[in-house]
């Protein structure tokens, strides 16, 4: 099999070493002789499991003490709900930050069980993040909630917003691990796995305690952040496979040397990807305001928006085992995803690619 280079938004590459951990262990865990799949969710070896992966996260994002960390099935979108279930009774109303799809998209599931004000003006040209001065905070909404890393625009805060006191929720889906990240600013981080830390059917939720105990009484307990934390994430059978992977994946971050090398890893390989487009003289054009522009998503056009020309670029890259860089329906385009588990070099095998498709089709 040739080595493929995976830049798809996700599911995402998962690191080739974890692979090999993965494959030894599937079926004898931990000594036991058996896999994972089939050993109960109330023993020992399960409970280590499920202490191991929390203690790695706490380790990594260095999580204070007052934070829960849950482990819960129902992906990203499944927290869409679970936030306002969890948050919006203390006054019935919440602050959506609005910066692309998935944002959107959690504002939408939000105004199900509440009201839901939009701090910033409703568009659908998403390319950047207004200046805080300019937003419309509520002072008396039950939390603000932002999406830090927009997987299909490209669009990436580079701050954490100041919002005088209301607790901060952000979706981290698909930059969580990626960079340090001040956890005491948030009450709130959640995602699904299957982009930068694993595989599909877990997300990750680190909550603040004093957010406990005021979910709505129509809130599902399998939803209901307060019954998982005193269930310790076995309040039914957890997703304990893709547990294991985030664990493992975890695990591979901290010996890479953490969250530091994640970001100065992140930094270089997406400033590979945006020198080619910048020094392209317009031949390709990547949207997103300079200082908003992702370094996991990377969303960019070819030729004026030229579909052909697009088509091209994806089918050259696929023959050279460049794959999943079609960009999401929504946008079309290109979009190079540079996760964690991307490396350096095959960031360079498609900057190559990328500056000899633009000497041969630049006029
Ligand atoms: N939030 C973001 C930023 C995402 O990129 C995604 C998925 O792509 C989701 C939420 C939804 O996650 P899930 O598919 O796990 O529900």
């Amino acid at each position: 099999m040739p080595k493929i280079h995976n830049f798809g938004a996700g599911p995402a590459k998962i690191p080739e070493e974890v692979y090999d951990i993965l494959k030894n262990e599937f079926n004898n865990f931990d000594g036991t002789g058996i896999s994972l799949l089939e050993t109960s969710h109330r023993s020992g070896t399960y409970l280590k499991l499920n202490k191991d992966v929390q203690d790695v996260v706490r380790r990594l994002l260095n999580v204070p003490d007052n934070y829960k960390i849950l482990f819960l099935s129902g992906g990203g979108q499944g927290q869409f709900a679970a936030v306002p279930l969890n948050l919006i009774s203390r006054t019935g109303t919440a602050d959506y930050v609005v910066t692309g799809a998935w944002s959107a998209k959690a504002a939408k599931e939000a105004k199900k069980y509440g009201k839901v004000n939009l701090v910033l003006p409703p568009t659908d040209r998403y390319d950047g993040i207004p200046d805080q001065s300019t937003w419309n905070l509520d002072p008396n909404a039950s939390y603000v909630h932002i999406c830090t890393n927009e997987t299909i625009h490209g669009v990436e805060f580079d701050f954490i917003p100041d919002t005088k006191g209301v607790p901060l929720v952000a979706d981290m889906s698909s930059n969580f691990m990626s960079k340090k990240v001040d956890v005491s600013k948030f009450g709130v981080i959640y995602g699904g796995a299957q982009k930068n830390i694993g595989t599909a059917g877990v997300a990750l939720v680190i909550v603040r305690e004093d957010l406990l105990n005021q979910a709505l009484p129509i809130c599902p307990s399998i939803l209901d952040w307060t019954v998982n934390a005193k269930a310790n994430s076995i309040l039914n059978t957890p997703p304990m496979f893709a547990i294991q992977v985030m664990g493992r994946v975890l695990q591979w971050i901290e010996r890479q040397g953490g969250l530091d090398k994640m970001a100065e890893m992140a930094t270089k390989k997406s400033s590979l990807i945006y020198d080619v487009i910048e020094q392209s003289n317009g031949f390709y054009y990547a949207p997103v305001a300079k200082n908003a522009r992702s370094k996991m998503n990377i969303p960019f056009r070819i030729g004026n928006a030229d579909e052909a020309l697009e088509k091209e670029f994806l089918k050259g890259a696929e023959a050279l085992n460049l794959i999943q860089l079609k960009g999401h329906r929504d946008v079309g385009g290109i979009r190079a995803s540079t996760y964690n588990a991307v490396t350096v070099e095959e960031v360079q095998t498609l900057v190559k690619y990328m500056k000899e498709f633009y000497q041969k089709h630049s006029k």
